[in-house]
C-alpha cells in the first residue's frame, strides 16, 4: 500500500513572507502539491519546489472560487493518492480560515493531518501598524470577531458584550457591513470618538493604516476607498499608533477626499 503523508494545514501569516514560521517554510519546500488561498502572496508560494503543483482555491469573501466541500474533498483525494499536500491559508488556519472545517473532513475520511499556526491578521497587521492589542491602562483584553454576514440577515454578534471600551475589538472582514457595525456599537454605548484603525494590506509593501473614529468610520471607508483585505481595530490602544507607527506613517482619515 502507498504511504499516506499527513496533509499540512499551514498558516502563511498576513502577507510579509518573513513572518512565515520555520516549520511552514520547511514543509512548503517539501510539498508535491500546494492548495492555496487568495491572500497568500507570490513570494510565499515561490518557496514550494519548482515542480510542485499549485492549485488556487480562491476564497475571497463573496466570490468563493471553489466550494468549501470541493476543497475539503480535494485535500483528501490528493493525500490518499500518496502526495505530500500543503494547504496554505492566509494568517492562521484556525482563525476565520475554515481550517478546522478542512481538518474535520480529513479526520472523517481517515486522512492524517497536521496544523501549523500562522500569525493571524489581528496580531501581524496591528503590530506593523504600531497598535498594541493590549496596553496597561488602555485595554485589558482583546476580542476577534468577523463582520461577515452569513445569509441575508443582520450580523449575528452580541453587540452589548462587544461594546466594552476596555477591550480592544478586532474585526475581520468588516468593510461590507461597516455602517451596521458602527451604528450598533454606538447604540450599545461605545463612545462616538473611540479611535479606530483600518489597516489595509497589513504587513505587505502596500500596507496602509487609516485612523478615524467610530462615528466617522463608515464615511471614512468610502472616502479613503478602503478595499479588502482590511482589518478594523477599535479601541483606545489605536491612539498609540501616532507614536508607535514604526513601519510606515499612519494617516488620518480625510472625509473631504471623496467630494474633492
Ligand atoms: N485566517 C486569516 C483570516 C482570514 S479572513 C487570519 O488568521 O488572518 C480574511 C480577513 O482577514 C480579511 O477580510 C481581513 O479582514 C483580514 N486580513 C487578512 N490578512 C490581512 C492583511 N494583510 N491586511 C489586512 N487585513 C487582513
Amino acid at each position: 500500500m502507498q504511504d499516506i503523508h499527513p496533509v499540512s494545514l499551514i498558516g502563511a501569516g498576513p502577507g510579509d513572507p518573513d513572518l512565515l514560521t520555520v516549520k511552514a517554510a520547511r514543509l512548503l519546500g517539501q510539498a508535491d502539491v500546494v492548495v492555496y488561498d487568495r491572500l497568500v502572496s507570490e513570494a510565499i508560494l515561490d518557496l514550494a519546489p519548482d515542480g510542485a503543483t499549485r492549485i488556487f482555491a480562491g476564497k475571497a469573501s463573496r466570490h468563493h472560487h471553489m466550494p468549501q466541500e470541493d476543497i475539503n474533498e480535494l485535500l483528501a483525494t490528493l493525500a490518499l493518492g500518496g502526495q505530500k499536500v500543503v494547504r496554505l491559508k492566509g494568517g492562521d488556519p484556525f482563525v476565520f480560515g475554515r481550517g478546522s472545517e478542512e481538518a474535520l473532513h480529513l479526520a472523517a475520511r481517515g486522512v492524517p493531518f497536521e496544523v501549523v499556526p500562522g500569525i493571524t491578521a489581528a496580531s501581524g497587521c496591528t503590530t506593523y501598524a504600531g497598535v498594541p492589542l493590549t496596553h496597561r491602562g488602555l485595554a485589558n483584553g482583546v476580542r476577534f470577531v468577523t463582520g461577515h454576514r452569513m445569509g441575508g440577515h443582520g450580523l449575528d454578534l452580541n453587540w452589548a458584550s462587544l461594546a466594552d471600551p476596555d477591550t480592544t475589538l478586532v474585526i475581520y472582514m468588516g468593510l461590507t457591513n461597516v455602517a451596521e457595525i458602527s451604528d450598533k456599537l454606538m447604540e450599545h454605548g461605545m463612545p462616538r470618538n473611540l479611535p479606530v484603525a483600518a489597516i489595509q494590506n497589513g504587513t505587505t509593501d502596500k500596507q496602509r493604516t487609516v485612523i478615524t473614529t467610530l462615528a466617522d468610520l463608515p464615511d471614512c471607508v468610502a472616502s479613503m476607498s478602503l478595499k479588502a483585505p482590511t482589518l478594523l481595530v477599535l479601541g483606545r490602544v489605536v491612539g498609540l499608533a501616532e507614536d508607535l507607527d514604526w513601519r510606515n506613517p499612519v494617516v488620518a482619515c480625510d472625509l473631504e477626499q471623496a467630494q474633492a
